[in-house]
Formats: structure tokens, C-alpha cells, sequence
């Protein structure tokens, strides 16, 4: 099969390697004729992250079955399934919490970017819908495997919901799933951080009330110049760095909510910043599993489309361009077809 390999930063390319089989009976096989490239997939991109040799890229998929382990009771072949980019069991205590990224048996999944992936603990991970959907609903549940289901994360730890208003910090794909989620979530106000017109636009699409340009120290004083002083009641954090996570915290209210689920690069939080702000912080990898259920439905019933964040779609073979393109901040997020 083909699939996408990161050798170095800034080097992509697809190759032919063996197609992947059922190892453990609790494996499934999912082929697959979409996938896409993840914001996150930009930091080995870029060298912040270290690579250990080559790496089968892709952590997103939805797509049919093609083959189960013996063990596997609840997804069959032929089925369309949503997964995530942790594979968990669903049934340990951590799961039932709702915390399936941090199930005791959770296993990471990469090689998505590619024809066919191996899924482990497919009985926990795998959720199919009703029936096959049209091809037209692909990106959307695509974007629920990972980008939807890690804005909605942030939008739920940073407690937006009615009456509440909600800065959101970041204006990739999760960022502008996090205004979908705030919006869903019955947020009053949403206030998007972005200063890139198509950006702005598809946030405004997905619900946003305002949009603020500036960022860091001016960012927080117009935040806060837009809610009497005080601060939004919810922030969401979708970038990383220490400038998006202090602008976040620095934009919320006393009592407000951070929920921050930009994969954290050298962060560092100030001890005595934080002890004053009286701010409440939540956030990691999301539990995408947690959400899968309801926003299926969302998507499969049409009442939301977080495919629209997929700007840019291009043959599998052409990956590279697809990376070269969101690290310029050409695409927001880049559909491959296999
Ligand atoms: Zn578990």
C-alpha cells in the first residue's frame, strides 16, 4: 500500500510498504479513501519535534472495515467507523470517566495517511455509523476523529456553554471547531483570535460573534475591553506555545475556564500569575472517544459541518505539497485521497 513517511523535518514522501494485517483478535483493518494532515503533524514538520527515523504519518480516519480480529464483537466488515487517534478499551474506569485518552490500555494509531491502517482495541475505539453515508459527509466525520472532537473537548473543559462568553485562541482547524463547539454548546457570545481573512470568515461561519486581530498583551487588553473588563467566562486554547497559553489564561475571568488542547511545546506557567488569576485550567490529548456519539449524529443528520475546514484537497501521492501548504498557512487542513 501507499502511505505518507516523515523522515526528516520539512521531508515527506509516499512509499510502498506491506499493507497492514490483524496482529491481536481485538485489531481491525480499515481501508481507507480519505484521510488528512493534522496541525499537530507540523512540529516533527518543523524540527520542534524529534523523529525516531522514519514515521508512518496520519492519526485521522473514518472509513470502512475492511477486516476484524477474531475477538472483535461490535464493528463488522463493511461498516463505515469513526475512530481516534488514541486507541482505547471503553470499558476501564478511566474510560467510563470519560477519559479515554488516558485509558490504562490506550495505544497510539499513526499510518492513517495511507491506503489501509491497523486499528488495535477496535471494540473500544471503532464506532460505525447506521449506515455507509454519502461521500459528501466523508470530511465532516473525518474531522470528528480528530480536529471536531478536540475543539469540542476544549469548548466542554473551558465550560462554555449559555450565557457564557468564549474567547477562543487559535485559528486552525481545532480552533475554529472549538467556535462550532462553543456555538452547539449554547455560548452567548464567541469571540474568535485570528488575523487571517479566510479564517476569520469560516469562524464566523461556524458561529463566532467577534473576531479579534491582536494577539498577546494587546489580545488579552481587547479581550478584556470587550467583556467590561473582566475577561471571558471560557477560553479555549488551541495553539501550544507559551504566547497562546498565557494569552489564553491572561483573557480569562476570575472563576473562568482554560481548556487548552494545543499540544503544549516548552510551556512554562508562572506560579504566582497563576496562584492570583483564580483560573480554572483543564485540557489534554481529548478524549475524542468520549464526544463520538453525539457528534456522529451531528454530522450524520447534518446539523453541523466541520468538513468546511478542509480547504485543500489533494492526491495521496501529492502529501508533501499538502504539508508544505499548511505550514505556510496556505491551507487550513488538507484532505488526502488515497
Ligand atoms: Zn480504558
Amino acid at each position: 500500500m501507499r502511505v505518507a513517511v516523515m523522515t526528516a523535518p520539512g521531508q515527506v514522501h509516499v512509499e510502498d510498504r506491506p499493507d497492514p494485517q490483524i496482529i491481536e483478535p481485538t485489531d481491525a483493518i480499515i481501508r481507507l479513501s480519505a484521510t488528512c494532515i493534522c496541525g499537530s503533524d507540523l512540529w516533527p514538520y518543523r524540527g520542534v519535534e524529534k523523529l525516531e527515523g522514519p514515521q508512518p504519518m496520519g492519526h485521522e480516519y473514518a472509513d470502512i472495515v475492511e477486516e476484524v480480529g477474531a475477538a472483535v464483537t461490535t464493528v463488522r466488515p463493511g461498516q463505515f467507523v469513526v475512530g481516534s487517534f488514541f486507541a482505547s478499551d471503553n470499558t476501564c474506569e478511566i474510560c467510563r470517566a470519560g477519559y479515554h485518552s488516558s485509558c490504562i490500555h490506550r495505544e497510539g494509531v499513526s499510518g492513517a495517511q495511507g491506503q489501509y491502517m491497523r486499528v488495535p482495541l477496535a471494540d473500544g475505539t471503532l464506532l460505525a455509523t447506521p449506515e455507509v453515508p454519502s461521500g459528501d459527509l466523508i470530511p465532516g466525520f473525518l474531522a470528528a476523529s480528530d480536529v471536531l472532537g478536540t475543539g469540542w473537548f476544549a469548548a466542554v473543559a473551558a465550560q462554555a456553554g449559555p450565557g457564557k462568553t468564549v474567547a477562543v485562541v487559535g485559528d486552525g482547524a481545532v480552533g475554529l471547531c472549538g467556535v462550532l463547539a462553543a456555538r452547539q454548546l449554547g455560548a452567548e457570545r464567541i469571540i474568535a483570535m485570528s488575523r487571517h481573512e479566510a479564517r476569520q470568515r469560516l469562524a464566523r461561519e461556524f458561529g463566532a460573534t467577534d473576531i479579534v486581530t491582536e494577539r498577546g498583551e494587546e489580545g488579552v487588553t481587547r479581550i478584556k475591553d470587550l467583556t467590561g473588563g473582566l475577561g471571558a467566562h471560557s477560553v479555549i486554547e488551541a495553539v501550544g506555545t507559551q504566547e497562546s497559553m498565557m494569552q489564553a489564561i491572561g483573557s480569562t475571568r476570575p472563576g473562568g475556564h482554560v481548556g487548552y488542547v494545543g499540544v503544549t511545546h516548552d510551556v512554562q506557567l508562572p506560579g504566582m500569575g497563576l496562584f492570583f488569576s483564580h483560573v480554572h485550567l483543564h485540557g489534554g490529548p481529548a478524549p475524542v472517544r468520549r464526544f463520538l456519539p453525539e457528534l456522529m449524529r451531528l454530522i450524520g443528520e447534518r446539523h453541523i459541518d466541520p468538513g468546511k475546514v478542509f480547504d485543500l484537497a489533494l492526491p495521496l501521492d501529492q502529501a508533501a505539497d499538502g504539508y508544505r501548504a499548511m505550514d505556510e498557512r496556505r491551507a487550513i487542513k488538507v484532505l488526502l485521497h488515497p
